[in-house]
């Protein structure tokens, strides 16, 4: 029996497939697509994710050829322009990198770390007991089992079963999982289409940006919006959105430019698309993100309607996820930390749904209704407290979990993700958790682990200017679990060596 099984190779998938190596379990990761996905679908990452990028010193090699990574200069929130220029403390930081490159570099940072990755396997069954779950597989034509290479051990005509003590479902937002689970997916599905493309760049639409009065990035026009922008020499990205409904087809050049036509009036000289693609917005959230042993995390737990998000929660859910599965498989864990993946990370997706939610309805209002409640909104926005405000929730540094009523609870960095301290030696707090392990950080208060998790919890004495507690206990997600100087050992106990709950 396998231990864990990763249903998905996107970005969510491959990103708990990274994690759970770190912690030594080499998960296999099951996807139905024969070949990594090539749809440049998002562009970029923003938010807490890059911090974790970071802790675990993969920001370099990923940002390496990016066009931009850094602090934020700002965010299109619903088509309100937030500025965030002479702010240059805010967290959220942005990182352009297509969807593609994203994939590729996690799967080649899993498979470095133990991940074995099946391609071409499509999960079509699930049946769980108390003590695994076996998964019935479709092999895809080609791949090593599949239909005609003959039958294998396990194989019959391309079908195969897998059994694992836990399966994570990160296969998407049309999860075949999450509804072999049966768990509901409530939420509500956009009337408007988004109809994107990247084109082989026809530089005159840049050269002549007053074509049809439009300017770079949206153009809002009575029966819809127009996207025109480029994040890289030769590719033009556009977009339009209008009313209707989507079929689900593969979208063609006539299709995209007679939806350009509906909204401009007019034609764009646009080149040769390279890529095309449809999406409907939708605002869904999974009713649980665990039965029994299986659990849902990325698009297959929650859907969010506006930009910016999606990966951010995504691949943060893998984190969260992660270690406490590594622990319960190596005897660490009690039953209960399982169940605070969906206490601590379903009010994170409740919180993005709730900002994507009126980002979608600040650029879908329209008229002089919606004109005028986006000049207020761009008024509010301007002042720093608002713009604080938001990019603290854009990031996810605003995320608070519980702290389990332990002695130090109360210290308002428990339950936070880590600051990035700088320590008297010159390393950053970020450099402690390159491993994934849980961290306790002495500067200067004390603090001895416990017994029952020597070995388990890395311990670093070290001093820095202003300490903000005298030892901080870090989990291996980044976030503080402990603070101060009393209650080491009960917190420690907790989290780490499977202590009861309510200990
Ligand atoms: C046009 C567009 C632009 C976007 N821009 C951004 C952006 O800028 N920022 C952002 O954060 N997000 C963006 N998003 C959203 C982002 O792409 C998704 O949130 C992200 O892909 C979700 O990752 P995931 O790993 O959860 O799922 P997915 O990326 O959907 O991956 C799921 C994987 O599961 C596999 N799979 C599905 N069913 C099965 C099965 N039964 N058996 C085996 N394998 C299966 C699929 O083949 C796929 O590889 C954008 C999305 C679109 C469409």
């Amino acid at each position: 029996m396998e231990d864990v099984l990763i249903v998905g190779a996107g970005p969510v998938g491959l990103m708990l497939a990274c994690e759970l190596g770190l912690a030594g379990i080499r998960p296999i990761v099951l996807d139905k697509r024969p070949e990594p996905g090539d749809l440049p679908k998002a562009n970029g990452l923003g938010g807490q994710i890059i911090d974790l990028l970071d802790h675990r010193g993969l920001l370099e090699r990923f940002s390496a050829g990016s066009p931009f990574s850094g602090r934020a200069p700002g965010f299109p929130f619903g088509s309100v322009p937030l500025r965030f220029a002479g702010l240059d403390d805010i967290p959220l930081r942005l990182l352009m990198i297509q969807q593609p490159r994203l994939e590729r570099l996690l799967a080649e940072r899993a498979a470095e770390l133990g991940a074995e990755i099946r391609r071409g396997q499509e999960v079509v069954s699930l049946a769980q007991d108390e003590h695994g779950v076996t998964l019935g597989i479709e092999v895809g034509p080609g791949v090593e089992g599949g239909p005609g290479a003959g039958d294998g051990p396990g194989v019959e005509g391309g079908r195969r079963e897998v059994r694992a003590r836990y399966v994570v479902g990160g296969d998407g937002g049309r999860s075949r999982l999450r509804e072999l689970a049966g768990v509901g997916f409530p939420g509500t599905t956009d009337d408007e289409v988004l109809r994107m493309g990247h084109f082989a760049a026809d530089v005159s639409v840049f050269e002549s940006p007053q074509v049809s009065g439009l300017q770079p990035g949206w153009n809002r026009r009575p029966y819809g919006r127009v996207l025109l922008t480029s994040l890289q020499p030769g590719v033009v990205i556009a977009g339009v959105r209008e009313k209707g409904a989507y079929s689900g087809g593969p979208v063609t050049r006539e299709e995209f430019m007679a939806a350009v036509r509906r909204v401009l009036g007019e034609d764009l000289p646009l080149g040769k698309p390279i890529w095309l693609s449809a999406t409907v917005s939708q605002a869904r959230l999974a009713e649980r993100y665990r039965a029994g042993r299986v659990f849902l995390a990325g698009d297959a737990a929650h859907l969010f309607p506006a930009g910016g998000s999606a990966l951010n929660v995504g691949m943060t859910d893998a984190a969260n996820l992660a270690w406490k599965l590594a622990a319960r498989l190596r005897g660490r864990g009690a039953e209960w930390l399982l169940d605070t993946y969906e206490s601590e990370r379903r009010p994170v997706a409740e919180r993005a749904l709730m900002q994507t939610r009126a980002q979608a309805a600040l650029d879908r209002v329209e008229g002089e209704d919606g004109e005028a409640l986006r000049a207020l909104l761009t008024e509010v926005f301007a002042h720093e407290q608002a713009a604080r405000h938001l990019a603290a929730m854009l990031h996810g540094s605003d995320t608070r979990y519980g702290s389990g009523n332990l002695p130090g609870g109360e210290h308002p960095l428990v339950g936070r993700f880590v600051p990035d301290l700088v320590l008297a030696d010159g390393r950053r707090v970020a450099e402690l958790m390159r491993a994934a392990r849980p961290v306790l950080l002495d500067l200067g208060g004390g603090g001895t682990v416990p017994g029952d998790c020597a070995g388990w919890i890395d311990v670093v004495r070290a001093r820095c200017d202003d300490p903000p507690a005298g030892a901080l206990l870090i989990r291996p997600d980044g976030y503080v679990a402990w603070a101060g100087t009393d209650g080491l050992a009960q917190a420690a106990g907790k989290w780490f060596a499977g202590a009861p709950a309510h200990a």
